[in-house]
């Protein structure tokens, strides 16, 4: 038989994923704080698989009504109460939970087992105040999850005590069955239910989490946060959510219950606060914290109650924070030896290290924040300001970039944050629901920024002027914002943002990712300053240098177009030579920046007829430039004009047809390196030929290069030590590699390409029909991103293999757009690539990616598996 229902006594030995399976987050947290000896009132736990079933067959499984009645026997016995005697009734808690944390999107039921009488009898025994409190709480809600009537119709009431329960009543009239077992299990279906609303689905869809997992439902006994003056409840975190700082923070609420506090009908104290109420209670929980903090192995966001005096902990969960939040934990968790270095390495992800390098405002900038706010979730952001998660989702499509700017946000606004780039509340705490978004999503957030005050009909925005008290400065929707998340500052202005320097702590955690990892990291760049910035970023090389891209410079597109409509070798020549002076300055650029590490040049690449113009305006401009006749050009680019450019005259055929174009790549390259070398200045220069499918191209360029080599070696009386490679992306490059190799010094898979040839996929347009193939689930991913390991895996495989029976330390790297993608960069470690070269802003995401495969295969998490 199966079993539906789960108890503490049921001694589980499951951890980590397997619990949270069979329990769901939340259950599996109540259950292992419960294990580990810290008071949580009585539970039992419906497993999540129950609802599974529900959903999937529109009926409650059998068996489970005799295990939840089963559940209630056992809560009565452990409490000494009786759900629905009115002797001592027991009242229940009946919250969701699925296996991924999904914070206020399914439902809660407090105070079930309340009806008519039993509120009478309460208010009898415990006072009136207390008795109605539940009753009208448990009415709102339930009638709201379980009878469909909004919570706000009786919100807007704005009664409280018998008064509310008197009006609430007529609203209901007379649905409300008085059976605390049938209310029971009405809300155990609705709890089922929840996990379709919309909002849930719509959270899963931006967190990609799956859609048949199905939620827990926790049945707890009621303790009571409203009892009394010693009795409270709060939400607390064992460090500082959006810093990482090692402090509780948090908020509570006197005599209330958890529902008020996310109500936001009174406003919560700081949790320091309870010092000056409850100082035993207060001293408690900071100790209880920290232990289960280390009980977890992680910082938690816990959920407690106070009953007179005593303690009670409803919930515990790896909190939500900020990735540099997150970077400190790990840092600091480390350093106090609760984590190893490798699950330090296995906390963070992609994502993180790309927010904590997301931009910032420009210390150069002068500015004056209009107004502070509290700072929720670091990082700056600049846009236009939107008052509705609505207007956010409008002008996202348009490509505007927004802020969102609220009161306070809900669950249900949770598509149009998605689509912000940064969130403003005037309102609320670092634990209000915008805040604990923006940190799950890694964007810039201000909280409770109430000198702000938000006009809605008139879509205005007005703050006091800080210069001049008396006048307000104001802001209509649409116009531009910036908010620093990191201070809080909010400025009615448009501040430049700039990339960040990477902080110690930053630097700190790639280079331990340094330690563990295998793999080389470079860089794709092809200007001096973009060489540093991947240098200050870690990059140990440049993989790739894209040569054309020197060319679309204003001063140089001349010469090269005109060595393009040059009639015969002679011309070309010489406007080859005009070029030559500057290709040797963007080399030298590159060796300086590199200086000490290999620079990786590639020669021209690209069909001709990209550097032409298409316009006939353009080509009439052109034409006066040079002094020519528009006709002269048009004949030419009709010449130039293939039918698959990316197929056809590119690459090394270019400097085949043309040597004179390698040549004078290869002697700007080595004047620059013997004058840098000249100076002290370490070279590593690297030659990288292109699209080569037969080893008689690569022997033909390498020829023009030593040649040249020689004669720039005896002119500058220096000698540079260099390489000559080839990229390795055509599949006829990887089904000869072992010839190839013969006159290669190393290899660069270019994926790009090789994408592009083994798929038959043009790499222009196929971005046409991709969506159609990831729709039905006939691709998986977008192999221009994600390398396909099953396909175009083998034969890279091979070709690797076939590589190292030449040399066994043949340098293979990868310069795709792949070399920056995690997944791929796992795969590159599995078949023993020596480095991934990455676009610059990658490196740090490589570095780490690069560790975590080398981690992940140690622990026996990845193999090759190319069956398929
Ligand atoms: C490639 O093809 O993977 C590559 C790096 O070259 P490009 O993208 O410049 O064609
Ligand atoms: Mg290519």
């Amino acid at each position: 038989m199966r079993k539906w229902v789960y108890f503490l006594e049921d001694n589980l030995e499951l951890k980590g994923e397997e619990i949270k399976e069979l329990l769901g987050g939340k259950g599996a947290g109540l259950y292992l704080l419960a294990k580990a000896g810290f008071r949580v009132p009585p539970f039992f736990i419906i497993s999540p698989k129950a609802s599974v079933y529900y959903l999937e067959k529109g009926k409650i499984p059998d068996g489970l009504e005799e295990e939840v009645e089963e559940g209630i026997g056992y809560l009565e016995k452990k409490t000494n109460k009786k759900f629905g005697s009115l002797e001592n009734p027991l009242l229940l808690s009946v919250r969701s939970g699925s296996k991924f944390s999904m914070p206020g999107m399914m439902d809660t039921i407090l105070n079930l087992g309340i009806n008519d009488e039993i509120c009478s009898v309460l208010a009898q025994r415990s006072g009136e105040e207390f008795a109605y409190h539940l009753y009208q709480r448990f009415l709102e809600i339930f009638s709201d999850v379980v009878l469909g009537i909004k919570r706000e119709k009786f919100l807007s009431l704005n009664l409280e005590g018998k008064e509310a329960i008197a009006q609430y009543k007529k609203i209901l009239r007379g649905k409300l069955p008085q059976d605390p077992f049938t209310n029971l299990f009405s809300a155990i279906v609705a709890v089922f239910k929840s996990w379709n609303n919309p909002r849930a689905i719509e959270y899963r869809r931006i967190y990609k989490i799956p859609d048949n997992l199905g939620t827990a439902v926790n049945i707890q006994a009621m303790v009571f946060g409203n009892l009394n003056d010693r009795s409270g409840t709060g939400v607390v975190f064992s460090r500082d959510p959006a810093t990482g700082e090692k402090k509780i923070y948090g908020e509570f609420l006197l005599r209330a219950q958890g529902e008020d506090l996310v109500a936001g009908i009174r406003t919560p104290e700081p949790i320091d606060k309870l010092r000056d109420y409850l100082p035993n209670v207060y001293e408690e929980l900071k100790r209880e914290v920290g232990k289960i903090e280390r009980e977890f192995r992680d910082m938690q966001d816990i959920e407690f109650t106070i009953e007179n005096e005593v303690l009670y902990f409803l919930q515990t969960r790896s909190a939500k924070r900020s990735p540099q939040a997150k970077l400190k934990v790990v840092v600091d968790m480390l350093k106090d030896g609760l984590l190893a270095e490798e699950e330090a390495i296995m906390r963070m992800t992609e994502e993180d290290i790309i927010s904590l390098l997301n931009p910032v405002f420009d210390p150069k900038f002068k500015y004056q924040p209009v107004t502070t706010g509290i700072p929720a979730s670091p990082g700056c952001a600049v846009g236009e300001i939107v008052l509705s998660s609505e207007g956010a989702i409008k002008k996202a499509k348009e490509g505007v970039k927004v802020i969102l700017v609220r009161e306070f946000t809900k669950a249900d606004e949770i598509a149009g944050m998605e689509k912000a780039n940064g969130f403003l509340t005037t309102t609320g705490g670092k634990t209000s629901h915008a805040a604990v978004v923006a940190r799950g999503m890694g964007k810039p957030c201000i909280v409770g920024a109430n000198g702000i005050r938000i006009d809605e009909k008139r879509r205005m925005i007005y703050v006091q002027n800080p210069k001049e008290p008396k006048k307000v400065c104001k802001r209509r929707e649409g116009e531009v914002i910036s908010i620093n998340g990191s201070t809080g500052e909010i400025v009615f202005a448009e501040v430049p943002l700039v990339e960040p320097e990477m902080t110690q702590e930053l630097k700190d955690f790639l280079s331990l990712c340094d330690k563990f990892r295998k793999l080389g990291v470079w860089a794709n760049a092809d200007k001096p300053k973009e060489a540093a910035r991947a240098r200050d970023l870690g990059a140990e090389g440049i993989g790739l240098a894209r040569t054309e891209h020197m060319f679309f410079h204003p001063d140089r597109i001349r010469y090269f177009q005109m060595m393009i409509l040059s009639e015969d070798t002679r011309e070309r020549k010489k406007f080859l030579a005009k070029l030559l002076p500057y290709q040797r300055k963007d080399f030298e650029g590159l060796f300086k920046a590199m200086a000490g590490l290999p620079v990786t040049i590639r020669t021209l690449d690209p069909p001709l007829h990209e550097f032409l113009p298409t316009s006939l305006n353009e080509v009439k401009k052109l034409a006066k430039k040079i002094g020519i006749k528009p006709d002269v050009i048009f004949k030419k680019i009709a010449e130039l004009k293939e039918e698959n450019p990316m197929m056809g005259f590119r690459g090394c055929r270019l400097g085949i047809a043309y040597p004179e174009i390698t040549e004078m790549q290869a002697r700007a390259i080595f004047l620059a390196a013997c004058r840098l070398k000249k100076k002290g200045i370490s070279v590593l220069p690297e030659i990288m030929i292109p699209l080569t499918i037969t080893e008689e191209e690569l022997k033909n360029q390498r020829a023009i290069i030593e040649k040249v080599a020689e004669e720039v070696f005896k002119k500058t009386k220096v000698r540079v030590e260099y390489k000559v490679g080839t990229m390795v992306e055509t599949p006829r490059a990887c089904l000869t590699i072992k010839t190839i190799a013969q006159y290669a010094d190393f290899f660069s898979f270019g994926t790009n390409d090789l994408t592009q040839m083994v798929f038959g996929f043009s790499r222009d347009d196929y971005p046409r029909f991709l969506p159609y193939y990831l729709e039905k689930k006939i691709l998986s991913s977008d192999p221009f991103i994600t390398l396909d390991k099953n396909g175009l895996g083998r034969l890279i495989e091979m070709a690797v293999k076939e590589a190292r029976e030449v040399r066994k330390d043949f340098k293979i790297g990868i310069c795709g757009q792949h070399g920056g993608d995690p997944r791929s960069i796992e795969f590159c470690h599995q078949i023993g690539f020596t480095y991934v070269s990455c676009d610059t802003p990658l490196v740090p995401i490589a570095r780490l990616a690069a560790a975590q495969a080398r981690i992940k295969e140690e622990k026996g998490e990845v193999g090759i598996d190319l069956t398929r």
